[in-house]
């Protein structure tokens, strides 16, 4: 049974998908102190990405796991009520999410997915092995382009 009745369940979800998350912004401030300048939620670009870093033509999506359905992960679970009704949602998130990304790599960007719980699970501790890793994705793709 879910632990929320549908009102609390629906005040839980619209927390959950308010904009500027927290583990948004806390790519966000490690990025631009590793002297990265970009620009957020632009809206000229499909599905509009949470970071576009112009100079390396890349992007990036900060996905909610139970949103986009993070595979093999314990908050992409489906909730036991209405349960139709979020399948539905999440599927056509997943779907929506492909073909963004499949027109923005036409238009020559590279697209980075990083996930909220690689982000909280490190935030506390250290992010820094995480950003480590996009940072040398955001790179290696530059290094190809030029
Ligand atoms: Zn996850």
């Amino acid at each position: 049974m879910d632990i929320w009745d549908k009102k609390k369940r629906s005040e839980v979800m619209s927390k959950i998908r308010s904009k500027n998350t927290k583990p948004e912004m806390t790519l966000r401030k490690a990025l631009f102190a590793r002297g990265f300048r970009f620009r957020v939620n632009d809206k000229r670009f499909p599905g509009k990405p949470d970071i576009v870093l112009p100079k390396y033509k890349t992007v990036i999506f900060v996905h909610g796991c139970f949103w986009h359905r993070h595979e093999d992960c314990q908050y992409a679970y489906i909730p036991k009520t209405n349960t139709d009704f979020w399948v539905d949602k999440i599927n056509s998130n997943v779907e929506r999410d492909k073909k963004n990304a499949e027109k923005l790599s036409v238009l020559g960007w590279n697209v980075l997915t990083v996930w909220e719980c690689d982000i909280r699970h490190t935030y506390k501790n250290d992010i820094s092995p995480l950003i480590d890793s996009i940072v040398n994705k955001i790179l290696e793709n530059h290094s190809r382009e030029t």
